[in-house]
């Protein structure tokens, strides 16, 4: 089969070569998978810089999301069938822990991370362990289905679940010009909060009042927590959802209101800073970390969009064998919403 690989980490997004590698062979608990797309993530540059942290075998094929139709099944398998639209969960959880019984695999201790821990979605076929599946609605393109699952879920288990928001609350989302942070906004809307979207560019901010923002901030040229304060009469948002860390986290936290909530999900900005705690015990705020979505999220969130109340966005699509073009946008930052690959 044809695969995007990488055969050494390198700072070089043509270290990705488009080659012939070996279809995999799956065991009596697995599905093998014809891979119709799949989706270019932030980790995937970092994971092709070595930046990961962790050891991945060379060859390496990379893709954390992907979507197809099964064309094999292991002996075992009793929920998949032949010919069945599916997309893999990213966190290749074990299935069996006290964790994963609780419907908390995204927490699994065992769990392993697809396009990382095992081989991805930058390839014509992939293999699967049944638990680790998703069924595909009908009328949902591959496509689609790619393009939302990881912004979607991840913001549905970070507002929805996480800081649960309500009703009439206000929201500020960092980052809101990238996939999770244009999800977020349609998911904060959809519960009925008010949504103050930041990013660093002004095109970025225009396509977020487009979907559904209330109010924007450009943190390039505005103190977060100032321009916020300003929006609410003082008061400050009761959530933050923060994808930044850095000096946006810190501002994020300072744009809290009494009592907010921050759920904190990335930190390509920096990952170490230093957090003023008599501020927070003063404002009786609270951090959480999460980012990492269940299967039941990822099945809501699909039937969403096949409904119509979810727009996955794409900003375009390439050919497989143009994943380094791929990963040289994503590095640009230069897109908004999702970049796609199809074999
Ligand atoms: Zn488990």
């Amino acid at each position: 089969m044809k695969a995007a690989i990488i055969n050494n980490y390198s700072d070089d997004y043509s270290a990705l070569k488009y080659d012939s590698v070996e279809i995999p062979k799956i065991n009596s608990k697995e599905v093998l998978i014809k891979v119709h797309a799949s989706g270019v993530n932030h980790c995937d540059t970092d994971l092709r810089k070595g930046l990961f942290g962790v050891d991945s075998k060379m060859p390496h094929v990379m893709g954390v999301d992907a979507a197809g139709e099964v064309i094999e099944i292991g002996s075992d398998v009793c929920q998949f069938k032949i010919g069945d639209r599916v997309s893999p969960h990213f966190i290749l959880s074990c299935g069996s822990c006290l964790y994963c019984s609780d419907g908390k695999e995204n927490i699994c201790p065992h769990a392993g991370v697809l396009g990382v821990t095992e081989w991805g979605g930058y390839s014509e076929y992939i293999k699967v362990k049944e638990n680790n599946l998703i069924k595909i609605p009908d009328g949902l393109s591959f496509d689609h289905a790619v393009a939302g699952q990881i912004p979607f879920a991840t913001a549905w288990e970070a507002l929805i679940d996480v800081a649960k928001i309500r009703l009439g609350e206000t929201v500020l989302i960092t980052a809101a010009g990238g996939g999770v942070g244009s999800a977020a906004i349609q998911v904060a809307k959809h519960a009925g909060a008010r949504v103050i979207a930041a990013a660093g560019a002004d095109e970025k901010l225009d396509k977020a009042i487009e979907l559904g923002a209330d109010n924007v901030i450009n943190y390039t040229t505005n103190s977060l927590g100032d321009a916020v304060r300003d929006l609410t009469e003082g008061e400050g948002v009761d959530v933050a959802l923060e994808m930044t860390g850095g000096s946006i986290l810190l501002q994020s936290i300072d744009a809290l209101s009494l009592g907010g909530r921050l759920a904190t999900i990335g930190a390509h900005g920096g990952e170490k800073i230093e957090i003023d705690f008599i501020e927070l015990f003063r404002k009786h705020v609270s951090i959480h970390g999460c980012g990492r979505s269940t299967k039941v999220h990822v099945e809501k969130v699909l039937n969403m969009m096949v409904i119509g109340l979810f727009k996955p966005i794409i900003h375009t699509t390439f050919h497989l064998s143009e994943a380094g073009l791929a990963h040289e946008l994503m590095e640009s930052r230069n897109f908004f919403g999702r970049i796609i690959l199809n074999p």
